[in-house]
């Protein structure tokens, strides 16, 4: 699909939910709520719904706008009669967690924006552009080529929030001279950046610092000394009162050590647990995470295991992990 295309198809229809990821990010809820702006100029009837809550410290996106959390007593009916779903960064409905079942049984049209590799074929509306290093690039050149609306301070302020955190503020491999024009558009427009990346980062709990300590003394190196691991249990969430997507960041800490080419932090949840992979290089971390029903990016994916034990599969991904590293780094 080109961007007049997705231009066409959003004026065409009126009413529309917008989703994204199970644990939104602020590059998903960026690119949510520049949606929202972009189809209220026309009047469309739009409400954003999503699976999960939104983590504490992006709270202050949202400021103003209901973002719903799902519920299937009062969303299904919602999802089913609307014209449009519009998914923004995911390329997988299942990535909606408990609204996939509504979502496929709805006769609404789908269209998907996103830059992750690997898109599930669920609608033939699908603008996919892996080298964006955001969805909310996207967004932007979208808003920029077809002249969809004006890019105004709410949409900078999001959009900005979007590209920081998806780059690793602004230092991962697809950030592109492009990318920093646009971060000096938002400037000019009045982002603030150190005041959004105080709301974003420097917003934790007592008990996320602790638990960040505990985690970091605990790191494991395998023997070749190339992948590092660290693993997060329940009982620690619990005890330290910390959610589970207040840990989102924590991987990074692995590649932080010299000469480490894969990091991986394990993550038990209440049914079942959650891995996190980051590579360097182009050790591609998403066809290791896709091994186990997972996705991503090359050097940043992910994996869901639903009623398994953490404890079974440490060792055996760790392994599949280091026999990754020297395949491709041969
Ligand atoms: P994170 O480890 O930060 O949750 O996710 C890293 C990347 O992997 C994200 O870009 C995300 O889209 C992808 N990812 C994480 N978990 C899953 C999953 O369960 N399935 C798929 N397909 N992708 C995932
Ligand atoms: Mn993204």
């Amino acid at each position: 699909m080109t961007f007049q295309e997705l231009k066409d198809l959003l004026l065409k229809y009126n009413s529309f939910v917008i989703t994204t990821h199970v644990n939104p990010d602020a590059d998903a809820l960026g690119s949510e709520i520049a949606m929202y702006h972009i189809l209220q100029n026309y009047n469309k009837n739009v409400r954003i719904i999503n699976y999960s809550n939104i983590p504490e410290n992006l709270l202050f996106m949202g400021e103003g706008i209901n973002i719903e959390k799902y519920n299937s007593d009062t969303h299904d009916i919602v999802i089913k009669e609307v014209d449009v779903v519009l998914f923004v960064d995911l390329n997988t409905v299942s990535r909606t967690k408990g609204m996939e079942v509504p979502i496929r049984e709805s006769k609404s049209i789908k269209i998907c924006i996103d830059h992750h590799e690997y898109p599930e074929n669920f609608t033939e509306n699908m603008y996919i552009n892996t080298k964006s290093c955001s969805t909310g690039e996207i967004i932007y050149n979208f808003i920029k080529e077809t002249n969809i609306c004006l890019v105004d301070l709410n949409i900078a302020n999001v959009l900005y929030a979007a590209i920081m955190t998806d780059t690793g503020s602004f230092r991962y491999d697809r950030t592109t001279s492009h990318t920093h024009r646009i971060i000096a558009e938002f400037l000019d427009l009045g982002v603030v950046p150190y005041k959004l990346h105080d709301l974003i980062y420097d917003n934790s709990s007592y008990g996320k610092t602790k638990l960040l300590g505990e985690v970091l003394s605990n790191l494991q190196i395998n023997d070749s000394k190339n992948v590092c691991y660290m693993v997060i249990t329940s009982e620690m969430l619990k005890r330290l009162n910390v959610e589970e997507s207040e840990v989102d960041g924590f991987v990074n800490y692995n590649l932080s050590i010299k000469g480490i080419l894969v990091g991986i932090l394990f993550l038990e949840l209440e049914d079942g647990f959650k891995v996190s992979i980051r590579s360097k290089g182009i050790i591609p971390v998403n066809l290791l995470a896709k091994e186990y029903g997972g996705g991503g990016h090359i050097n940043a994916s992910g994996i869901r295991f639903v009623n398994q034990k953490m404890n079974d599969f440490i060792a055996e991904i760790v392994y599949k992990a280091e026999n990754y590293i020297n395949k491709y780094m041969e």
